[in-house]
């Protein structure tokens, strides 16, 4: 991975500009989405879970997600979601 996570920068193309998107395939797929807030990169169309504390990138999300690849802290502030620590990897409901 050329690029560290920071909360700030996505991972992806390390571009710092987002916007609020909404995914209703992600809200159903995941359970930390549906309870979230999705930011998308503008650069390259990464998405990722809003941190509700500090409103940073808390985590990329993808439709072929795995557990290892979910951050447990928001890399920004330290904040754990419940909702992440509590899904055991399984994308279709
Ligand atoms: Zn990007
Ligand atoms: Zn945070």
């Amino acid at each position: 991975m050329s690029n560290q996570e920071d909360g700030v920068h996505c991972v992806v193309c390390g571009g710092d500009s987002f916007r609020v998107v909404n995914d209703e395939w992600m809200k159903r797929t995941f359970r930390f989405v549906e309870n979230g807030q999705l930011k998308m990169c503008n650069g390259c169309g990464a998405k990722y879970l809003v941190c509700e504390q500090c409103g940073g990138l808390f985590t990329r999300v993808h439709p072929a997600l795995e557990p290892w690849e979910v951050n447990q802290q928001c890399p920004k502030c330290g904040a754990e979601n419940p909702d992440v620590k509590a899904w055991d990897g399984v994308s279709a409901r």
